[in-house]
């Protein structure tokens, strides 16, 4: 008796040689940065004041540049300023014109060219703008934008609009009305700290934001989104914890998008939010040439449990302008989730997710895994591509018959 399968991940080809690599936590090292005291290096400060941030330096610690990125360097100001830092600069293999880390910071004359669909506010954040810095779209919870500066820049950003300047935008967040719109709206239980990135502040002005916020007797729940104990591990010290832990519940959204960007300093860094009580969750963005393959994405969210943090979406890429040669397509994606589901840790599968262009909100997106519904019965596959059958009455009410799984013959 055969059984029937529908179309699934079955993984025949999986390279877990590649997998294994992949998982390995490595240092990201000292590079070209070998002379600099322990005390600097390790010091966020001197990490942002040591960003390679112009041509000549990118040049200068690189000189396979290609032609593609050199112009798209010069050109770079224009649009999303050139920023990196030493140690994420390090993650960077410069014998390897198709290194993921590569991809996502280092500026491409692509960057340049606009399709038609594309958007400066792929979200449509601006028109949900009722005060500057602030954006309210969904109905119990605002993000607030507290700067436009990142640690380093990702050349596909959503906001590329606002963040590093480029553009003109002059993006200036008004601390105390946003404070306020949250204080009159007593619908807001949910205040997710974003930017540019919150942990490029001090820990005093941090602080000081948090408190105000967390003395709202409405606001249950803080959440900052960032990037930086990727970008910048040093800055994740054990005061800025310290001071974090008093404000729970308080979550921390991260951004991850490669198994390179979690070496041994991000753990730690991780490590430190994580016994200071801070429930962390990561978000990737599906990325061509970084991670839209099964292997890289099996590796990615394996890895990020051994570090402690949840991976919590799947972001497929905005239509931000300028963003088309870092886009994989929804079919990659699906491809990608169905290759997790089952196949690993419940846990380790993030929610798949399209943030409806023009700002509709996120709107989740999953493989197809009821294959018919009728009055009678839901017909679903499982991981493997195996049919079972779930009785139900036309009125949603269960049905006594055992679920079962379908033969082929049958279904014919
Ligand atoms: S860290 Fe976030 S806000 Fe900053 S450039 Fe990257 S995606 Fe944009």
């Amino acid at each position: 008796m055969q059984m029937h399968h529908v179309a699934g991940y079955t993984g025949q080809t999986f390279d877990f040689n590649r997998l294994n690599f992949l998982k390995e936590f490595r240092s990201a090292g000292r590079g070209f940065w070998a002379d600099v005291p322990d005390s600097d290096w390790n010091d966020w400060r001197w990490q942002l004041k040591h960003r390679i941030t112009t041509l000549p330096q990118l040049e200068r610690l690189m000189p396979t540049l290609t032609p593609e990125e050199y112009a798209g360097t010069m050109l770079a100001n224009t649009k999303l300023a050139l920023a990196i830092t030493p140690y994420f600069f390090n993650l960077i293999d410069a014998g390897d014109e198709h290194c993921p880390i590569r991809w996502q910071v280092i500026p491409r004359l692509a960057e340049t060219e606009t399709a038609p669909w594309e958007m400066s506010d792929p979200c449509g954040e601006d028109t949900h703008s009722p005060v500057p810095g602030l954006v309210h779209r969904y109905p119990d919870r605002v993000l607030f934008l507290v700067t436009d500066r990142c640690a380093a820049y990702c050349r596909y950003c959503t906001r590329s609009r606002l963040v590093s300047n480029a553009t003109g935008y002059d993006f200036h967040p008004e601390f105390e009305r946003q404070i306020e719109y949250v204080r009159q709206h007593r619908e807001v239980r949910d205040v997710l700290l974003s930017g540019g990135d919150p942990l490029l502040l001090s820990d005093e002005k941090l602080e000081n934001l948090l408190s105000r916020l967390r003395a709202i007797p409405h606001v249950e729940f803080l959440r900052i989104g960032t990037r930086i104990p990727i970008f910048l591990p040093q800055r994740v010290t054990p005061e800025l914890c310290a001071m974090l832990k008093e404000f729970h519940p308080l979550f921390i959204s991260l951004h991850s998008n490669h198994p390179r960007e979690l070496t041994t300093e991000a753990r730690e860094a991780f490590g430190r939010l994580a016994d200071a009580g801070i429930p962390l969750g990561n978000q990737s963005v599906l990325l061509r040439h970084v991670n839209d393959d099964p292997v890289v994405m099996r590796a990615q969210v394996q890895k990020l449990l051994l570090c402690r943090v949840k991976p919590y979406y799947l972001y497929q890429c905005d239509l931000i302008s300028g963003s088309a040669h870092l886009r994989a397509s929804v079919r990659t994606g699906l491809e990608v989730m169905e290759s997790l589901r089952g196949h690993t840790t419940g846990y380790a599968v993030p929610q798949y997710v399209i943030d409806a262009p023009g700002g509709g909100g996120k709107v989740p997106i999953n493989p197809d895994y009821i294959v018919s519904r009728t009055g009678a019965r839901v017909l679903i596959r499982n991981f493997e591509g195996k049919l079972f059958e779930y009785p139900e009455a036309a009125d949603g009410t269960p049905l006594t018959p055992p679920p079962r799984e379908i033969e082929e013959p049958e279904l014919a």
